[in-house]
């Protein structure tokens, strides 16, 4: 399928140069094939454009590969959680960290959070760190505790909390950054060069997950300078098969670096290394996350009726560094989840386009997780496009019911309203679960949970149109559409074959697709072995 405006079914494409040549039938690309030609048979299977997933964090996934991966499932029950940190801790010498992550209290059998004794059984000679999923909570055991100087005497932090139980003795669990941070801090880090080396030394196993999704561009949200750092010297190497849009970090609330500073250094949007590595903006954020509750609403969470999120930044400053990075030609990636930080988004907006008219200025909205109708009107006028974490919908959108209630599940990642309103969104899962543009599409088409549930159907949208979010839709929200993301002749050769036609097979079936080849450049990245 190329993807164009007008849906072409096509049988075979020609490429050279790592363009596409030419669309057509079989007929056709064979009379264009020369003899040297490299003629790959696909048996009819689909054909798509390599997906563009725009918003993940990738390279940092290269620090975690000693992590032990708690996510469910596989994992059901704690004792899948306390096997996994014990096997870990086995292999290492008493008194190093065991790092855990990803856990769900909600996907486990227990029906409860894991507690320090619980990790106490993983090891008592390990400091254990355990995260959960969304990164706002952790638990730590009892020699972690130790190693931080926590007990019962230990005063709350500000902005965090360390859990208690009736005794007045901690559990374990460390809600928010702060208190978080009070274990965390605890377990050294690699400076800055070795964080370097870990990354471009990890960096295959992780392109390699990401090609065998099919993922052939990746916005690559907000990163650091270590991050660039591993990007530019993989690509120096030629090592980038992938292509990387990066959002620049300009959280200054979060110590990033000031988004005056980059718009004094001339680093703008589109400027590149190559056509694997280039910048597509700057991220700047507003609110916390839906799942830990911290995204911030105009009505209070479902499950916490006395909790309307977190801001994380003033109006004022969030319009600053709009109005800054509009004026210095930069795209503000603005990571903006629940409705109240999608008003002040929408306000900074309105205030840098109201300063400085520029027609087609795409910036985004990262997440867009509930929105009002009132703000979809607003999104349009504004020319706002939208980074649609509509990956969520599948691994994580019971909890998301949860938090929002019934009432509002059709503002929750409002793919059809988007459609409707002219509002570009394109689609990523911010690393949640796996296998994410196909996931994503699942979720478009179907807003299932994997719990069965469904997140408001009416917002449905057809396989089509959930392919061109993770296709088309991407690549304008880095303002590529005229190079890539759709098969048409000049454009660059990316793309994917996946198993089964997700056009025609049961909607709840597309979310078990697999992508057997991923091609970029013309160049076969990825096969499956079958
Ligand atoms: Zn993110």
């Amino acid at each position: 399928m190329s993807v164009d405006p007008e849906e072409t079914v096509a049988e075979a494409v020609a490429v050279r140069a790592g363009k596409i040549l030419r669309v057509g039938s079989n007929e056709e690309i064979d009379a264009l094939a020369k003899s040297s030609a490299k003629v790959i048979d696909l048996g009819g299977r689909t054909l798509l454009p390599g997906f563009v997933d725009s918003h993940e964090h990738v390279m940092r996934r290269g620090l975690m590969m000693d992590w032990v991966n708690c996510r469910s499932p596989p994992v059901e029950t704690i004792q899948d959680i306390i096997d996994g940190l014990a096997s870990k801790a086995a292999g290492k010498p008493e008194g190093e960290w065991v790092v855990g992550s990803w856990f769900d209290e909600t996907k486990l059998s227990d029906g409860r959070w894991p507690t320090r004794y619980d990790l106490d059984e993983a090891s008592d000679r390990h400091p254990i760190y355990l995260g959960r999923a969304g990164g706002h909570t952790a638990v730590a055991n009892s020699l972690a505790l130790e190693a931080t100087g926590i007990t019962k005497d230990t005063p709350q932090p500000e902005g965090g909390h360390i859990g208690m139980d009736e005794s007045g003795e901690p559990t374990g669990r460390l809600d928010e950054i702060a208190a978080m941070n009070m274990v965390r801090g605890r377990i050294p880090q690699p400076d800055a060069e070795e964080t370097v080396r870990l990354m471009v030394e990890n960096w295959s196993t992780i392109e390699e997950m990401l090609l065998s999704w099919g993922i052939t561009t990746v916005h690559e949200a907000h990163i650091k300078a270590p991050e660039a750092l591993a990007y530019q010297e993989l690509d120096r190497v030629g090592r980038m098969r992938t292509r990387v849009g990066l959002m620049l970090d300009g959280m200054a609330p979060y110590k990033g670096y000031a988004t005056g500073d980059l718009a004094r250094q001339g680093l703008r949007t589109g400027f590149g290394w190559s056509d694997r590595l280039y910048v597509i903006g700057v991220k700047i954020g507003v609110d916390g996350a839906m799942g830990s509750l911290t995204a911030s609403l105009r009505e209070p969470y479902a499950n916490d009726p006395e909790n309307y999120g977190i801001n994380r930044v003033t109006q004022e400053e969030l319009t600053r560094e709009t109005v800054e990075l509009h004026g210095a030609g930069n795209r503000a990636c603005i990571h903006a989840i629940g409705d109240w930080a999608i008003d002040i988004a929408l306000n900074a907006v309105e205030e840098a386009v109201d300063s400085a008219p520029r027609e087609d200025h795409r910036h985004r909205i990262e997440h867009a997780g509930y929105v009002r109708p009132d703000q979809l009107e607003r999104m349009a006028r504004l020319g706002v496009a939208v980074s649609a974490s509509i990956g969520f919908c599948h691994p994580i959108g019971d909890s998301h019911i949860a938090a929002l209630g019934e009432d509002r599940l059709c503002g929750y990642y409002p793919m059809k309203s988007f459609q409707e309103h002219g509002i570009v969104a394109g689609g990523n899962s911010d690393g949640f679960g796996e296998n994410w543009p196909i996931t994503g599409i699942a979720g478009c088409v179907t807003r299932r949970s994997s719990g069965g549930e469904y997140l408001c159907r009416e917002q449905a949208i057809s396989v089509m149109d959930a392919i061109r979010a993770y296709t088309v839709n991407g690549a304008f929200l880095e303002g590529t559409e005229d190079e890539k993301g759709s098969l048409k002749p000049g454009k660059l050769a990316d793309m994917v074959v996946l198993d089964r036609d997700i056009l025609t097979v049961d909607p709840l079936d597309i979310v078990n697709t697999r992508v057997l080849m991923t091609v970029v450049g013309g160049e076969v990245v990825y096969e499956r072995d079958s």
